[in-house]
C-alpha cells in the first residue's frame, strides 16, 4: 500500500509542541514538575488542545480529565484506533517522558488533515492523567480508569500527600466527581486497538545505535515484604557471639538478591531500595528490619520461579545469624505481553517506512500495560540517550525520534485504514 500522495509528519512540528509543553511546570533546576490537576497541567493541557485543534481533532475532556481528540473516519461506525500516552511528570522529570508520545500522535494526525485525508477508522489521540501515581501512589490512573479498574471505587478514596480526594482535584479542573470513575471507563468494543509511543528510559537503543523498538512484553513486578527479628541489645556489653543482629542478616538478603539476579544473565532485575531498621539507634544492635524484595522481568516463569526461592534464601539467611525470618505480603503485578498481532503490524510498519526497529521488553510501566488488559495493544520506543529518564538529563537525539514518528505514522495508517 503507498501512500505517496500524502506529505510525511514533519519533526520540527514535534520539536515546537515539546519545546511548549516544556514552559509548561518548568523548574528553576531544569527540570518540569508537572502534576497531574496542577495549573502547570492545565496549562500542559491547554497547549495540547489547541494542538490537537490545530490538527483537525475534536477535542473533549472524559470524566477524570484524561484528553481527548477526536480525528474523525471515513467509517465512524467502527471502533477507533487509540494513540496515547502521558501528560503528568515526576518531580524535576524530563520534557519526553510521556508528553512526546502524545506530541507524535497529534503531527501525524496533523500531516493527514493539512492534506485532507480521512483514514477509515476515527482516530484517537489521548494524553491520559495520573500515569506516573505522584498524587495517589497509584500509577497509570487515567488508564486504569479508562479501562475500568476503578469501576468499583469512590472519587473519595484516594487522596493526595495533602489530603485532598481526587474528588477535590476533580472539582478544580471543573469537573464532576459524581460517578467519575464509572464514567471515565470506555467500551472495549469501540477501540480496535491502541499504540503507545515512549522513550525507552533504559540503555538498550543508545547503546546499539538503533533508533527504535518494537515493544515485545512490558515486565512484571513482584514485591516481597520481609521482617527480620533478632535481639536488640546493648551495642557495648553484648559479645559477638551472642548476638542476634537483624541488620546483619538483613545485609546478607541485600547481598544474595543482587548476586542472584546479577547471576541471571539480564532475566530478572532486583532491589531492596528500602529498609527500616528498628530501633535504628547507634547504640542498639538492630533487633528488627523491615525490607522490600522487588524483582522485575518480562517473564512470568521467571518471577514465579524467584518468588518460590525467596523463602529458601531466608531461611537459610536465618539460620545462619540465628534471626526469625518472615515473609509477611506480596504485591505481584504479572508481566504484560503486548499483542502478537500488534508487534507483527509495527514491525511491518516498519519495513514499509524504512525504520530500522529492532525487538525490545519494556522494564518500566505504561499506560500500555493497563490497555492490554482490554484492547491489542502495540509499543514503540525510541532510545533515551545513557538510558537518563526521569531526570532533566533525560534526551533523545530529534533524529531518532524522527525514525519513531515515521514508524507510528505508518502504524497509525495501516491500523486505520
Ligand atoms: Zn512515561
Amino acid at each position: 500500500m503507498s501512500h505517496a500522495a500524502t506529505p510525511r509528519p514533519d519533526i520540527d512540528n514535534v520539536r515546537t509542541l515539546i519545546a511548549a509543553l516544556g514552559t509548561a511546570g518548568r523548574t528553576t533546576q531544569g527540570g518540569i514538575t508537572r502534576m497531574t490537576y496542577s495549573p502547570e497541567y492545565r496549562r500542559g493541557m491547554e497547549l495540547t488542545t489547541t494542538a490537537m485543534r490545530e490538527a483537525g481533532m475534536e477535542v473533549s475532556i472524559d470524566a477524570i480529565g484524561n484528553l481527548v481528540g477526536t480525528y474523525a473516519g471515513k467509517d465512524p461506525a467502527l471502533p477507533a484506533v487509540m494513540s496515547a500516552s502521558h501528560l503528568d511528570t515526576v518531580p524535576e522529570g524530563g520534557e519526553l517522558d510521556g508528553a512526546l508520545g502524545v506530541a507524535v500522535a497529534i503531527e501525524c494526525v496533523r500531516t493527514w488533515h493539512q492534506a485532507g485525508w480521512h483514514p477509515r477508522r476515527t482516530v484517537k489521540v489521548v494524553a491520559t492523567v495520573e500515569e506516573e501515581g505522584n498524587l495517589f501512589g497509584l500509577g497509570c490512573f487515567g488508564s486504569r480508569a479508562m479501562a475500568g479498574e476503578l469501576e468499583g471505587r469512590s472519587p473519595e478514596e484516594f487522596k493526595d500527600a495533602q489530603g485532598r480526594t481526587l474528588s477535590w482535584h476533580l472539582r478544580q479542573m471543573g469537573l464532576s466527581p459524581d460517578k467519575a470513575l464509572q464514567a471515565a471507563k470506555i467500551d472495549p468494543r469501540d477501540i480496535a486497538c491502541y499504540v503507545e509511543l515512549h522513550i525507552e528510559q533504559g540503555e538498550e537503543l543508545d547503546l546499539s545505535g538503533t533508533p527504535c523498538a518494537v515493544v515485545t512484553d512490558i515486565a512484571g513486578i513482584d514485591r516481597h515484604w520481609v521482617e527480620i527479628t533478632g535481639n536488640a541489645n546493648h551495642a557495648g556489653t553484648t559479645r559477638m557471639d551472642r548476638r542476634q543482629d537483624a541488620l546483619v542478616a538483613a545485609a546478607a538478603v541485600v547481598s544474595e538478591v543482587n548476586q542472584r539476579a546479577g547471576a541471571s544473565n539480564g532475566q530478572y532485575v532486583a532491589t531492596v531500595g528500602k529498609l527500616d531498621v528498628s530501633p535504628n539507634a547507634t547504640n542498639i544492635i538492630p533487633g528488627c528490619v523491615r525490607l522490600v524484595i522487588e524483582t522485575r522481568s518480562p517473564k512470568p516463569e521467571v518471577l514465579e520461579a524467584i518468588h518460590t526461592d525467596i523463602p529458601r534464601m531466608l531461611n537459610d539467611i536465618g539460620a545462619r545469624f540465628g534471626v526469625r525470618t518472615e515473609l509477611t505480603r506480596r504485591l505481584y503485578a504479572k508481566p504484560a505481553p503486548l499483542h502478537a498481532s500488534m508487534i507483527a503490524a509495527l514491525q511491518a510498519a516498519a519495513e514499509q517506512a524504512g525504520v530500522r526497529a529492532t525487538l525490545l521488553p519494556s522494564w518500566a510501566g505504561h499506560d500500555a500495560k493497563i490497555m492490554t488488559t482490554i484492547v491489542p495493544t502495540g509499543m514503540i520506543f525510541v532510545p533515551s540517550l545513557k538510558g537518563i529518564s526521569h531526570s532533566p538529563l533525560e534526551a533523545t537525539r530529534w533524529e531518532d525520534i524522527d525514525e519513531g514518528l515515521k514508524l507510528l505514522d505508518q502504524a497509525l495508517r495501516n491500523l486505520a485504514a
